[in-house]
């Protein structure tokens, strides 16, 4: 996608602080962090949101559930993390490419909504 920001991210067009990168996935470390650790992991083939996922496309959320922990460990995220994916407009979806956010370093707060 031409306009999309994530994939400019992916493509070297717009720097990005790199943590992980591999044949699907890229992982890079959030402009804005939320927390001391702040990453965002995103399939390097667009997607809009976990909307779009599909018995087809699957696999790739399935490989960066693999590479969560893996980014998780090398951050020493020992004491756990959260893993959030906004979805829409009222989640508050700001990027339309799918992008799951790791979360961790201090104790979260736990409103859900
Ligand atoms: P969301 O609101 O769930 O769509 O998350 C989008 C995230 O992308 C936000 O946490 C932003 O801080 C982050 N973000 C926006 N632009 C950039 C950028 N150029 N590099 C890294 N993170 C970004
Ligand atoms: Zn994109």
């Amino acid at each position: 996608m031409s306009d999309c920001l994530f994939c400019k991210i992916i493509g070297g067009e717009i720097p990005s602080t790199k943590v992980y990168e591999d044949e699907l996935v890229f992982a890079f470390r959030d402009i804005a962090p939320m927390a001391p650790t702040h990453i965002l992991v995103v399939p390097k083939a667009h997607l809009d949101s976990v909307d779009a996922v599909t018995a087809e496309n699957s696999s790739v959320v399935a490989h960066i559930f693999e590479v969560i922990p893996r980014i998780a460990r090398e951050e020493g995220l020992v004491n756990g993390y959260r893993v959030v994916s906004n979805c829409g407009a009222d989640a508050g979806q700001t990027v339309k490419h799918l992008h799951f956010h790791i979360l961790g370093g201090k104790p979260l707060a736990v409103e859900m909504a």
